[in-house]
């Protein structure tokens, strides 16, 4: 972290390896990403496959899985990959988590040798982009609902329905598609050239701009039996590469906030107004410091949910809770620095409210923060309240 925000001295609490691993991902985003994000973010285009081919030489595509070409880093050190991602944007730490969180993940966890031995290795290096579906257009908090169907022919599977707000959809060539059966909820790794499988790109996206989103048609689609992730029985595999994916959110939201708080923190020094700099007024630094205090917190509930996941003790509930206030508390950070800058506050010659903008999508997706408190509220009361 740099120095005036690193109130509690959370530095040195880092090892070594895993300070050079954040600052190679910072360095690759002030050469590759920071010149460029406006750009991608007006014209609501990022180059993805470029981007994931350069990911992937850095080993950041399922960075925290092992074998089969992946990194096989701690989940601080992923942790702290996402927090730099996403100070560039929350767009391009989307993709990352996607890939290597949802999609790897899934086939990781939940795959045939097979699968495992077809897919991760070009995924790992963003030869292959994956997405993973489970929202539906009628179903999003309440994923148990869904109506996409997978229905036996013979050995093959044929499955109806849809998914929407897919990320990496248009341009994926996997999907970990999750449809009901018979026998409850099971996962399917579709490749994306399958006959009556369509992509849609939604556009219009006031969010995540850098970020390609879309739907995707499944009409009739024959896959063989070995497209079923075979170890994947029931809800509770995709709930669980969701946590997966929300841990690095934790990380990710701190990130946004404090590339949105550096940008303020520069600006309210040199803009005088009244004769004297935007820092120097009381009002100023009190908005200061209560969004650093609030950065500062964050980032240690990052860190011990991560000393957690590394010690192999990290409950689901617990990443809600960082998700909940990360995201929660980024977002609140993010509006207040655009107050300070001013119009150029909602400029996109200054990051602070494409990242506002980026992580009102962060709050919603991945579970919204309602549904986080809910799962926080069951854990203290005992009572689900989900329905
Ligand atoms: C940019 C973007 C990318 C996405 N990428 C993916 C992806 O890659 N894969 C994927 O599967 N999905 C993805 N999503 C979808 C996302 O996960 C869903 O939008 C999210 O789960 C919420 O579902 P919903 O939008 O249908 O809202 P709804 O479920 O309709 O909820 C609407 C509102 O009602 C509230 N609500 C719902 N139920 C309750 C309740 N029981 N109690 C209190 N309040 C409740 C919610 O909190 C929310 O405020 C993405 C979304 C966005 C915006």
């Amino acid at each position: 972290m740099t120095a005036p925000l690193d109130l509690l001295d959370l530095d040195p609490s880092l090892s070594e390896e895993e300070r050079q691993i954040r600052d190679v991902v910072r360095q690759l985003v002030d050469d590759r990403v920071r010149p460029h994000v406006a750009d991608w973010y007006e014209d609501g285009r990022a180059p993805a496959r470029e981007l994931a081919r350069e990911f992937g030489k850095l080993g950041l595509l399922g960075m925290h899985l092992t074998g089969y070409g992946c990194a096989g880093a701690s989940a601080v050190a992923y942790g702290l990959a996402c927090q730099e991602l996403e100070a560039g944007d929350s767009g391009l730490r989307s993709l990352v988590s996607v890939q290597g969180s949802l999609a790897m993940y899934a086939i990781w966890r939940y795959g045939s040798e097979e699968q495992k031995q077809r897919w991760l290795p070009p995924m790992a290096t963003g030869e292959a982009i994956g997405c993973f579906g489970l929202t539906e257009p009628d179903h999003g908090s309440d994923p148990a609902s869904m109506a996409t169907r997978a229905r036996r022919d013979g050995d093959d599977w044929v499955l109806t329905g849809g998914k929407m707000w897919i990320t990496n959809a248009p341009i994926a060539d996997v999907a970990v598609i999750w449809a009901r059966t018979d026998d409850g909820v099971r996962g399917f790794a579709v490749p994306m050239d399958t006959s009556g499988v369509t992509a849609r790109e939604i556009r219009r996206k006031m969010s995540l701009r850098a970020s390609v989103t879309g739907e995707i048609v499944l009409d009739d689609v024959r896959l063989p039996a070995d497209a079923q992730l075979p170890e994947a029985v029931g809800l509770k595999a995709p709930l669980s590469c969701l946590t997966e994916a929300r841990y690095g959110i934790v990380w990710g939201a701190v990130g946004a906030a404090r590339d949105c708080l550096e940008t303020t923190l520069a600006y309210a020094t040199t803009r005088t107004q009244f004769g004297r700099p935007l820092a120097g007024f009381q009002l100023t630094q009190a908005k200061l410091a209560d969004m650093a205090v609030e950065l500062v917190k964050g980032q240690l509930l990052a860190l011990h949910l991560g000393r957690l996941a590394d010690a192999g003790r990290l409950r689901p509930e617990q990443v809600s809770v960082g998700k909940l206030n990360n995201v929660r508390e980024a977002l609140a950070i993010a509006r207040q620095c655009r107050t300070i800058l001013g119009a150029n506050g909602v400029s996109g010659e200054y990051p602070v409210m494409r990242h506002a903008n980026n992580l009102e999508s962060v709050l919603t997706y991945e579970g919204t923060s309602e549904i986080h408190q809910l799962v926080v509220g069951q854990r203290l009361t005992g009572l689900s309240a989900f329905a």
